[in-house]
């Protein structure tokens, strides 16, 4: 393929995917296929000779979209939002055509630089303390990661570090392994401090939990990968409260900022914490500014060595939704949630499982677990919308979350329908089958 063509086939996917995402909610959201579908789709092995590019396109429709889990219709309701905009779709073009590999400010400044400032703008949309901002001459600073696991991972390994390092002067006389043998990592059955826990986003007390770590020496990472981009909202703002005794802070602008996957944001208080953990200078990767102490080379915030241009994606977003944009966003989706609430409180068969603070709802039938597992499988059967459970205790849990950008209340009137429905059936045979046993 030359430049000539690259130009009409680009335009032409730019329109397959300008339909695809316009008609989406025609598709059914949940696939009919059975595990193993594809392989009899396509050849053994590898082409030998070039094929065009229309033989290729015509088997999105065959082989691809038969197989598609449609995150982006409106009657999906499943895990999170995983976001998703025009702009970050351009963007994301732009970095695959620079296709730059930003490991050092060398490798490419505008990559590093670019994304140093986005996650300035961001922490201060959030309005994050002024420490955790790297600004011209701050001591903090923030990083795109692949996930939020990543982001934890990385606290986590950035915090043995420092601690051994304390230690080791302290005590000269221990070694690594010795200290390391004796160091604690304390978590929830939710893991580290979470705003908006997975299962039914919940918010632990910073409150209490912040000023307790700062007096034990305990690194604090705080994960809000879904909740957090409800903080660009002032109303919303004081669950991020306690922030301050933070040492790491991380959100998904890829699940809520309709920024697409992948953008996960992360800041320290103190960056000379993370590079101290991952430092690594061979020579091939060492560059003359270096001595200067102003550049910063994200390979040594990050696990990999190689990232892309990721900020481009924030850089278009919130230039091109604005704040107020965004917040319209988030807050629609809020609406959506506090709507589908209502309507399970309106039934009296049905209970709501946990406070509705953000964009999810957890509801169950009143009734036995093994009721509302078999509520749960008949809605996802009929694959009109798309649901998954969490536990609660000992409950089984149906979670609706408000996910798609273009989800209206329509869709959440027509959800609601479809389960009441689907439950009074339910109900019919299983109090049938209860009187016969
Ligand atoms: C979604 C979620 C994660 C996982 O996010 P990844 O970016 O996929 O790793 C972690 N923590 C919480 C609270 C989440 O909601």
């Amino acid at each position: 393929m030359d430049a000539a063509e690259f130009r009409k086939r680009g335009k032409e996917m730019v329109d397959y995917v300008a339909d695809y995402l316009e008609k989406i909610e025609k598709r059914q959201v949940f696939p009919d296929v059975e595990p193993g579908y594809l392989r009899p789709l396509v050849a053994d092995s590898a082409p030998q000779d070039p094929e065009s590019f229309e033989d290729v396109f015509k088997d999105i429709e065959k082989i691809i979209m038969p197989g598609v889990t449609h995150w982006h219709s409106p009657y999906f309701f499943a895990y999170f939002p995983s976001a998703s905009s025009f702009p970050a779709l351009l963007a994301d073009m732009l970095c695959g055509g620079i296709g730059c590999v930003g490991f050092s400010w060398a490798a490419s400044p505008a990559c590093t630089e670019l994304e140093t400032v986005m996650l300035d703008w961001l922490g201060k949309m959030v309005n994050l303390p002024k420490e955790f901002l790297a600004e011209k001459d701050g001591q903090g600073g923030g990083v795109i990661q692949g996930s939020a696991s990543e982001a934890t991972l990385i606290a986590l390994l950035a915090a043995r570090t420092k601690i051994i390092r304390q230690v080791q002067s302290e005590k000269p006389e221990l070694t690594e392994a010795e200290i390391m043998g004796t160091l604690v990592a304390y978590a929830s059955d939710q893991f580290c401090a979470t705003l908006g826990t997975t299962s039914c986003c919940s918010f632990d007390k910073l409150l209490e939990l912040g000023p307790l770590c700062n007096k034990e020496n305990i690194w604090m990472h705080i994960d809000a990968a879904y909740a957090g981009s409800a903080f660009i909202c002032p109303e919303f703002r004081h669950l991020l409260n306690g922030v301050e005794f933070a040492d790491s802070f991380n959100f998904n602008p890829h699940k809520w900022l309709l920024v697409n996957f992948d953008c996960s944001a992360m800041w320290v208080k103190k960056r000379s914490d993370l590079i101290g953990a991952f430092k690594l200078e061979p020579l091939y990767l060492q560059h003359h500014h270096q001595e200067s102490g102003l550049v910063t080379d994200y390979r040594h915030w990050q696990i990999p060595l190689g990232r892309r241009f990721r900020s481009l994606k924030l850089w278009f977003v919130l230039r091109m939704y604005g704040v107020r944009g965004l917040q319209e966003h988030i807050r629609k989706h809020i609406r959506l949630s506090h709507q589908f609430e209502h309507l399970v409180l309106q039934d009296e068969r049905f209970e709501i499982c946990a406070e509705v603070v953000l964009g999810l709802v957890c509801f169950r039938l009143k009734g036995s677990n093994e009721l509302n597992e078999a509520l749960l499988k008949s809605i996802n059967d009929a694959k009109k919308i798309h649901l998954v459970p969490c536990h609660l205790r000992e409950k089984f849990v149906l979670r609706f979350a408000v996910c798609s950008r273009t989800v209206e209340s329509t869709h959440i009137k027509f959800a609601w329908q479809h389960i009441s429905q689907l439950a009074t059936d339910l109900l019919k045979t299983w109090e049938h089958n209860h009187h016969q046993q």
